[in-house]
């Protein structure tokens, strides 16, 4: 590599052409902080380390980002590499480019136990930073582009793991941000330092082989541009050579030779109208015959990273296949730049709505992290993740969703909202059933059946392929287990202690947590599911509650007791102890409603709300009984809301972000929507009290498109 021709003047003068009002002295600063950080050092390849911030800047000031981003490029290796602290950044350039260096800087290999879980948990960490401020990946990119063109000059090993790790990870996310220019640059650069022989190979039989069409290529061209001249059209044609990854790509995919990979050359058509687009496919395919199943209509449906063009592949005069890209100029640029092709100078211009739609996967991926134990499995999802194709399918509204490759009606359903997932019990494509697995195809309307007693099921995890959804079932199937495991121990413990003559009651200490603890269980609640699985002997555990002091049961385990056989603890019934109670399904009694009880054969009481319908008719009967609330701050109840909106897309998600923003839970939602484009929702919601539900109701009121939120609606009577 020659020595860097750029200078502070080129740089300062780089950026004020797109941003006139930048703080030049601070860049200036930047500029001598980090010459003067990284002045001992040098690069594998002999130049001065400074060079590499430079390039990094540079590159970063191409694609027009603010004076921030460029600062933080000049200094992203003098934390890790110098005696600089994040603590030094912010005090001299702020907050913003501290938080971008940070981002940058790898974690402390000493504190892992492998260089893997080291560079794991240090992409771990950009990653999240990058779903906050797209600029954090813009000076990734940079640095592992300048990286990448100096190569060369590493040991052969290092080159491998650097050229896989920019296959793996960074080409693919270039993709993902539609940056077309930097992917094929990664893909190009990967593949010759994994593969040097092969790359060596067919770079010369593609010399050879584009010498020998050059003239073929240009009378297909010239032929197109008559074509479109005829008509009217004015467009620029160009002959396009099919980059090396490409071409290696499909010659292993479809194990055949460079000489069978039919589509090395190409012909792109630009032109200025959309509506153009569709003049040129019809000429085109006026003078060649297409090949069925090869056109591609990606402006009507662009591909999840914006990318629009039209493709199609035609039979040329000697029947061979050539593959036309079509174009409006616009489109071509969105191909090149992608996120980066909107940016125009603003002073802390952080990501914007449009940046939004190329990293919506990425929040969702981070926001599903939570659950993954290690970075290295979190790792391993997000090469899954920003490789994956999509398909596109509706909505019975007719929204496009985007789903990746492969995706089934489940995947589907979790798209929608964990609850329509959780409750999912059939499909319906393009109006037929399905079965659950079935695979989504383009276009398909999809439509979910649910069943308020359906649950996801451990079968599910064969076929669906989203990580939301695996996170999702995962999650529904181990607190469904717990629950059953809690419920079973109990069952098994109860027996025991009744074959011992002990009677559960309610009583002092019998130091029940720290039993669990003998028995090397974190709570209670595992030494229960233990005993449930089996794995431990529920008379050892008896035989450790140390009865014989006259000792009875700790609270913990008597109120699931009580709960057992019945009972329900907050809730007072006047003159009638212990009784067997439940509160009714039609009015969801929560604390501060006015309550009635009505004496059920069988079932106990049940609770009312005193201005409940069903109960009005009762009022005058003797078997009314009064009941009170006797509870404490942390127990929640179910309510129910009926909800009516218009039916427009995302409406519920504005609910349920409303929902989970105030920290209450979603039990059971179930939707349907009327001739009238009406949607109606019920909810059955976790609540502390009245006043939590009210205040819920009234942000919900507030929420575009909500027609009405009610605690009333028609529900069957009962007793
Ligand atoms: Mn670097």
């Amino acid at each position: 590599m020659a020595a860097i021709s750029i200078t502070l003047q080129d740089l300062i003068e780089k950026v004020t052409s797109y941003a006139p009002d930048a703080d030049k002295d601070l860049l200036r600063k930047a500029w001598f902080f980090t010459n003067e950080a990284h002045c001992n050092q040098k690069r594998k390849e002999g130049t001065r380390y400074f060079e590499h911030p430079i390039f990094v800047a540079s590159t970063l000031a191409d694609l027009h980002l603010d004076v921030s981003t460029i600062i933080a490029g000049l200094l992203h290796d003098t934390v890790e590499d110098t005696d600089t602290s994040i603590e030094d950044i912010s005090g001299i350039f702020g907050e913003d480019v501290a938080f971008m260096v940070d981002a940058l800087t790898k974690l402390d290999k000493i504190e892992f136990t492998s260089r893997e879980e080291a560079q794991a948990e240090s992409f771990r960490k950009m990653l999240l930073a990058m779903a906050k401020d797209i600029r954090v990946i813009m000076i990734k990119f940079a640095d592992r582009l300048h990286n990448m063109r100096t190569l060369e000059h590493l040991a052969p090993e290092s080159q491998k793991r650097i050229a896989t790790e920019t296959l793996e990870v960074y080409a693919p996310l270039a993709n993902r941000l539609g940056i077309g220019w930097l992917k094929l640059e990664f893909e190009d650069m990967g593949f010759k330092f994994l593969h040097p022989e092969l790359y060596e190979e067919l770079s010369k039989k593609l010399f050879k082989k584009r010498e020998e069409q050059e003239d073929y290529i240009k009378n297909f061209t010239i032929t197109v541009e008559n074509k479109l001249k005829e008509n009217g059209i004015s467009a620029e044609v160009s002959g396009r050579v099919k980059h090396f990854y490409g071409i290696f790509k499909k010659m292993k995919s479809q194990r055949i030779t460079f000489e069978e990979v039919y589509d090395i050359f190409g012909l792109r058509v630009i032109v200025t109208e959309k509506t153009q687009c569709y003049a040129v496919l019809g000429l085109i395919h006026s003078l060649w015959i297409p090949v069925p199943g090869r056109f591609k209509d990606y402006i009507a449906l662009p591909k999840s990273n914006m990318y629009q063009s039209l493709h199609t592949t035609v039979l040329g005069p000697k029947g061979e296949r050539v593959e036309f890209q079509i174009r409006t100029l616009e489109m071509h640029r969105i191909a090149e730049e992608g996120i980066a092709s909107h940016w125009l100078y603003k002073e802390k211009n952080k990501i914007e709505d449009k940046d939004t739609k190329y990293i919506k996967w990425l929040r969702e991926l981070v926001s599903s992290q939570n659950d993954l134990k290690d970075a290295t499995e979190f790792l391993e999802l997000f090469k899954g993740e920003v490789l994956s194709d999509v398909v596109y399918v509706l909505t019975p509204t007719a929204q496009i969703k985007e789903l990746p490759r492969g995706s089934t009606t489940v995947d589907f359903a979790y798209a929608v909202h964990t609850q329509i997932g959780n409750k999912c019990a059939g499909a319906r494509i393009n109006g037929r059933i399905v079965p659950l697995r079935y695979e989504l195809h383009n276009g398909d309307t999809v439509e979910i059946i649910t069943a308020q007693r359906a649950g996801p099921s451990k079968d599910w995890l064969n076929f669906v392929v989203t990580q939301k959804a695996k996170t999702r079932i995962r999650q529904w199937i181990n607190i469904e287990e717990r629950k059953q495991g809690i419920d079973l121990g109990i069952k098994i413990l109860e027996v025991e202690l009744r074959k011992q003559g002990i009677r559960p009651s309610k009583g002092k200490s019998a130091k029940m947590e720290e039993t669990a603890k003998l028995f090397n269980y974190k709570s209670l609640d595992d030494l229960l599911i233990a005993i449930g699985y089996g794995r431990v002997p529920a008379h050892q555990v008896v035989a450790k509650f140390n009865l014989n002091e006259n000792t009875a049961l700790d609270i913990p385990i008597i109120s699931k007791f009580l709960k057992n056989i019945g009972s329900h603890k907050g809730i007072k019934i006047t003159g009638i102890d212990n009784m067997l109670h439940n509160t009714a399904k039609c009015c969801y009694p929560i604390p501060g409603d006015s309550l009635v009880g009505y004496v059920t054969r069988g079932k106990g009481v049940t609770i009312h709300r005193k201005e409940c319908p069903n109960i009005l008719r009762f009022t005058s009967d003797e078997r009314v009984v009064d009941v009170s609330w006797d509870m404490d701050d942390e127990t929640t109840s179910q309510a129910k809301l009926f909800v009516e909106t218009v039916d427009k897309p995302g409406i519920l998600a504005s609910l349920s972000a409303l929902i989970s923003s105030l920290k209450i839970n979603l039990h059971h939602l179930q939707a349907t929507t009327s001739q009238n484009k009406h949607a109606y929702f019920i909810l059955i919601l976790e609540v502390k009290n009245i006043s939590q539900l009210t205040s819920l109701k009234n942000k919900m009121m507030s929420v575009d498109g909500v027609i009405n939120v009610s605690r009333h609606g028609s529900e069957q009577i009962e007793e």
